[in-house]
């Protein structure tokens, strides 16, 4: 029992679980603090704060504290036995979901030689060198051959259906969709599948999509530059740029905007220069918050209506990127 607590705690952070809940938080600025309103008595003013690292919360308001299965207690009206029971049949499994995911991704892998409409796609959107899309274990799902390939190595679909492999009616959820794997810590924590088809272009599994893309191996580097999309990472990454890491979105969330603080460091950003200028809005005001907390930035601009991958695409190679990281602007 005391083993599964520590498992289930460490599989479902305390923050995670109030994000599920729709707690709505903001970070204090003190580490990994976060503060919301209380849902466990009724007030105005927030006075609920999450610490993130020791997964702990405690109210000034109420004055209740504790961990997860405090808060679940609370919350629920449930005993001790309760809320574990609860927990472990509501949330996620007690398996770790990389158990699962790696064997998936591994699995999308072997199925990409064999599918010539998933390299035609990788083609037109710029990858066509075998060895980066290898050592970015790029893979490909076609739906309809998940699921027979993992119950036959034993996992349930039940598991399978609560980590989001497969859909309400037990069938493959990533279907005709690019995989890439997004690990942390050396293991798969999510997959991202971009659709080669009609359906809805970007899909991850539900749950946490981690830190940055990749953030491990640059993480010493005193320049990085940052994209919004794994296309443009894996063109930049394939034409041999290697300071590289990728926020899956302009926005970033708070474990990745504090990864890039957390030290000295010049961030080439890259975002999308679309019409409605979105991606440039959105660049700025990620500049003006690194600039806040002693991080050097520069702006690259790439010409009006390209994003790093269509620059590629569209013919720009190495060396006039190279120029555009040259003439970036603070
Ligand atoms: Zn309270």
């Amino acid at each position: 029992m005391g083993e599964d607590l520590e498992k289930l705690k460490q599989r479902l952070p305390l923050l995670d679980y109030l994000r599920q809940q729709n707690w709505v938080a903001r970070t204090t600025g003190h580490g990994s603090e976060f503060v919301g309103l209380c849902p466990l008595h009724s007030e105005t003013r927030p006075s609920f704060y999450v610490n993130a690292r020791k997964n702990l919360f405690y109210c000034h308001g109420c004055g209740q504290g504790g961990d997860l299965l405090r808060f679940v207690q609370l919350s629920r009206h449930l005993s001790f036995r309760q809320s574990l029971a609860y927990l472990e049949q509501q949330s996620v499994p007690l398996t770790d979901p990389a158990d699962v995911l790696e064997p998936t991704a591994t699995f999308y892998q072997q199925q990409l030689d064999g599918y010539p409409e998933a390299l035609h796609y990788l083609k037109q959107r710029g990858l066509h060198d075998h060895t980066s899309i290898k050592e970015m274990q790029i893979g490909y799902a076609p739906g309809g051959s998940l699921r027979r390939h993992l119950t036959a190595q034993g996992y349930s679909c039940d598991l399978l259906q609560r980590l989001g492999l497969l859909d309400s009616q037990g069938r493959d959820a990533f279907y005709r969709r690019v995989v890439f794997p997004c690990c942390q810590g050396g293991r798969v924590i999510n997959l991202y599948g971009r659709s080669i088809a009609a359906a809805f272009a970007h899909r991850f599994l539900p749950g946490s999509k981690g830190g940055l893309y990749g953030w491990e191996q640059v993480q010493q580097c005193p320049e990085v530059i940052l994209v919004e999309g794994l296309f443009d990472y894996a063109v930049l990454r394939q034409a041999g740029f290697r300071h590289l890491t990728c926020s899956l979105g302009t926005h970033l969330n708070t474990y990745q905007f504090q990864q890039l603080c957390d030290r000295p460091r010049t961030v080439y950003l890259t975002f999308d220069v679309d019409a409605n200028g979105s991606g440039q809005q959105a660049s700025q005001q990620l500049a003006h918050r690194l600039r806040a907390r002693g991080i050097s930035t520069r702006r690259v601009l790439l010409p009006e209506g390209h994003d790093p991958n269509s620059f590629f695409v569209q013919g720009g190679d190495a060396r006039q990127f190279q120029s555009l990281l040259e003439a970036a602007q603070p």
